[in-house]
């Protein structure tokens, strides 16, 4: 059972969400998250322009590239990566010990990328879960309808291929057809105590 206020008496675990973009990881999240108080959401650093409705932190922590490059010479990525249009996407590697070392259980989202290279980094701890639309037609109209820019829109279909072929490798796949079903379904798996999937 869950002490929902305080850490836990134990490492941490860090839950990674991946999945196509446009399949709404973003809102499925905030949904989640309003009812699940012990649980962290740790934003990652991006240098890609900000959505409407989008603001500092929330949610991502908005850095200009020289920003971004200087934290890569520093080492403080646990990973990052060039997606779509080049721009960088990253975690920031002491935040994530911090918390894990501390019990407190984190949230965050990345492509399947990053996703192998921080499970490969905390083997122990970390949570994977893939998000898939039940359909493709369902994606290119998401990422239609919320960016003008079809040049942006076709780049990010083009990855969807290489991150639905890496689905196989996660720990739980959560279709995302009705937002109210797979926000349930996602809240009871964060809840669940976890004991027994570990990867082999
Ligand atoms: P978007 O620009 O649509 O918010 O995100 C584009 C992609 O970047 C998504 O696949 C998302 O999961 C991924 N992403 C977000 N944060 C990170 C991160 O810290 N590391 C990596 N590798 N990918 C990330």
């Amino acid at each position: 059972e869950f002490d929902p206020v305080h850490r836990q008496d134990r490492r941490g675990r860090f839950f990674i969400l991946s999945g196509p973009s446009g399949v709404g990881k973003n809102t499925l999240l905030a949904k989640v998250l309003t009812d699940l108080p012990w649980m962290y959401y740790v934003p990652s650093a991006t240098t890609r322009a900000m959505r409407p409705g989008e603001y500092q932190f929330h949610p991502y922590v908005f850095l200009s590239t020289e920003e971004f490059e200087g934290l890569i010479e520093k080492g403080q990525f646990l990973e990052w990566k060039r997606i779509h249009n080049a721009s960088y996407y990253g975690t920031h590697r002491p935040t994530i010990e911090h918390a894990i070392e501390q019990g407190y259980d984190l949230i965050t989202d990345m492509d399947v990328l990053g996703c192998a290279d921080a499970v490969a980094a905390f083997p122990e701890d970390t949570y994977t879960i893939f998000i898939t639309p039940p359909n493709l037609n369902v994606l290119s109209d998401r990422l239609l309808s919320r960016d003008a820019d079809v040049a942006a829109v076709s780049q990010r279909l083009k990855r969807v291929e290489l991150e639905m072929g890496h689905m196989n490798k996660y720990d739980y796949v959560l279709v995302n057809d009705d937002l109210e079903v797979s926000a349930q379904q996602l809240k009871e798996l964060l809840r669940a105590s976890l004991v027994s999937v570990k990867r082999a």
